[in-house]
């Protein structure tokens, strides 16, 4: 969950690694440091605290080279100190590394190297002396020879002020990528630190070590032998990190959702034959014939996704599917078999759950589709099929153009395998897809007026609890909706399926609890009226999410945030718009860090 950034080349590295670490800092972490080699030897800084508070040092004393190594740590192994902040260095000060992970066989290994002098509490260090142990002469070989005695999750960056031309990568469950560039290498835990620097990437595989020169980056495995890099260019541009004159990344992401959403149907949508077209996606008609059921596996805002495109597979492909929490799915007895399909859904691609979960499902001949916005990350390589989403980089740390574009892939392709598996026919998918291009206008119309949402966000910012309720397809935008309040307002809300509502959070309504009812036009409407009832009639406020035109919802409710009209399949893409700008306009209402929630990390690679 920590950041990492490394640099060999030609230019000044100090303002390419504080560069680095700002555009890291959404991964949520408590001190920060950097080292620099001097032509000479290795200067560190490191303070805990913000990146800020190591900015103002550097910018007193700053350092210059162009080898060097940046890092944000969250803590796992020592306090929150500066002794403990990365990088660390070897006993003699030549070899510098930053990790991101934990070695778990910290204690036996430190326990053998104890006439080292040890600086810090973190298992981190270890790597440092142990390196130190190794190194003969030969960089490499003693990066790998003692990569092969560690236990763990790491993704590891190791300098050596003998051989200031090189840097080394080590990664076992950790995100690693290296940027290639004709005079200069990088490499970083998340592939936009990158991207001011260069747009070729490639990966760190798992189990492998990576040298980095001027010149270019090889990759060995564990026994030393060379083996094949696989490079992409990234198709987005560095100003997807800039946040474009809106006050905040996640402003600005809620709005991309117009186009975000327009770019997942872009090309897909086969209109003479009435298919869904996903480019190389790896699994073909006939695995999907052969699917006598789905489990989605998936964590917190991805889990919401599972739950919308749960009803849209059951709808169109009419298979059962489980939509199972990936924390615990992982350590059940799920009985996947080879006729089991999971849907493994994860923004980063790097969700250490959903990567667990994934691997158990291979292990017991399960096929596995990802759907991910991130290319080379661990879920992506480790499946059999990917969806990959449009929605470009996301910085905010509460998801919101990833969340509608996870949902619009699940649902395209509940409704493909519904074609696939001949339950629906042509003429059925054409309507679908008519009805798919109408979701970018609805999103556009609810961004142009938020007065009402602004109202309501100011009426109940001092609100003491929420409950969102919702059925069937937007039982997920109820989720949703009160994760977004929670995360970034630090309000209590809940989401709740509204049949349930009566079977306990009823004896809740009082004059304190507002209750979103997510109440647009379909199938479950008019329960979703009788459920609002209930609450009314006990006199507890009520906020709506209704449909354009509907003259009943604003008798019952004290405030409507309206959408227009879509398809009830598509509903849950719209609805969660106006709920995400009421937990938006409500976390700015009470000064909250919008982008940076207190507690929480974007990738979350830990259990
Ligand atoms: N386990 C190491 C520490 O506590 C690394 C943590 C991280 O990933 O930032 O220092």
């Amino acid at each position: 969950m920590c950041g990492i950034i490394g640099y060999v080349g030609t230019k000044e590295v100090l303002p390419i690694l504080m560069g680095g670490l700002r555009l890291l800092e959404y991964r949520g972490y408590d001190s920060a440091g950097v080292v620099v080699f001097d032509g000479k030897r290795f200067r560190v800084e490191k303070a805990p605290g913000k990146l800020q508070v190591l900015a103002s040092r550097v910018a007193r004393k700053p350092l210059e080279g162009t080898l060097g190594l940046g890092h944000t740590r969250w803590a796992t192994h020592g306090g929150v100190t500066e002794a403990n902040a990365h990088p660390h260095l070897s006993c003699d000060e030549r070899i510098a590394i930053v990790h991101n992970g934990i070695i778990e066989n910290y204690v036996e290994l430190k326990k053998r190297l104890r006439r080292h002098k040890f600086r810090s509490e973190t298992d981190t260090e270890i790597v440092a002396h142990l390196v130190e142990e190794k190194y003969s002469g030969d960089p490499r070989a003693a990066v790998l020879a003692a990569v092969r005695e560690l236990r763990g999750a790491y993704a590891l960056v190791i300098a050596f002020a003998r051989h200031p031309d090189r840097l080394y990568g080590a990664r076992l469950n950790a995100p690693l990528v290296v940027g290639l560039d004709s005079t200069e290498s990088l490499l970083a835990s998340d592939l936009h630190a990158l991207l001011p620097h260069t747009r070729r990437v490639a990966p760190v595989e798992e189990g492998r070590v990576v040298e980095l020169t001027r010149a270019g980056v090889r990759s060995f495995d564990l026994d030393g032998r060379e083996q094949p890099l696989k490079p992409f260019e990234v198709e987005w541009s560095a100003e997807a990190a800039e946040k474009s004159g809106y006050s905040h990344f996640m402003l600005k992401e809620i709005h991309e959702q117009a186009d975000t959403t327009a770019q997942e149907l872009q090309g897909r949508l086969d209109r003479a034959r009435n298919e869904v077209v996903f480019e190389d996606l790896g699994l073909d008609r006939a695995d999907f014939r052969r699917v006598r059921r789905v489990v989605i596996a998936a964590c917190g805002t991805s889990w919401h996704a599972g739950t919308a495109t749960k009803y849209g597979i059951e709808e169109f492909a009419r298979l059962p599917v489980d939509c199972a929490l990936a924390s615990e799915l992982r350590y059940g007895d799920y009985p996947f078999d080879r006729h089991t399909l999971m849907l493994a859904f994860s923004q980063s691609g790097e969700t250490a759950d959903t990567l667990a979960a994934v691997r158990m499902a291979r292990e017991a001949g399960a096929k596995v589709l990802a759907i991910t916005n991130i290319r080379g990350s661990s879920i992506a390589r480790e499946s059999d099929a990917v969806v990959y989403m449009r929605a470009r980089l996301e910085v905010g740390v509460a998801a919101t153009k990833t969340y509608t574009s996870q949902m619009m892939c699940g649902l395209l392709l509940g409704m493909q395998m519904g074609r696939w598996r001949g339950m629906i026919t042509g003429a059925h998918m054409g309507v679908l897809m008519k009805t798919a291009l109408q979701v970018p206008g609805a999103i556009q119309r609810v961004l142009e007026d938020v007065a009402e949402i602004k109202r309501v966000a100011e009426r109940f910012k001092k609100g003491y609890d929420f409950m969102y309720i919702g059925r069937r397809y937007n039982l997920a935008t109820a989720y949703e909706g009160a994760l977004k309040m929670k995360e970034i307002s630090y309000l209590h809300a809940e989401g709740y399926g509204a049949g349930e509502m009566k079977h306990g959070p009823l004896a809740l309504v009082d004059d304190h609890l507002t209750t979103l009812a997510i109440a647009p036009q379909g199938r479950v409407y008019e329960k979703m009226v009788s459920n609002i009832q209930q609450v009314a009639s006990r006199k507890g406020h009520v906020v709506s999410v209704g449909t354009d035109g509907d003259a009943l919802l604003p008798t019952m409710s004290e405030h409507v945030l309206w959408i227009p009209a879509v398809a009830e399949v598509w509903s849950p893409v719209v609805s969660v718009v106006p709920l995400q700008l009421l937990a938006y306009y409500t976390a700015v209402a009470l000064g909250r860090d919008v982008d940076q929630p207190r507690n929480l990390a974007k990738s979350v690679t830990v259990e």
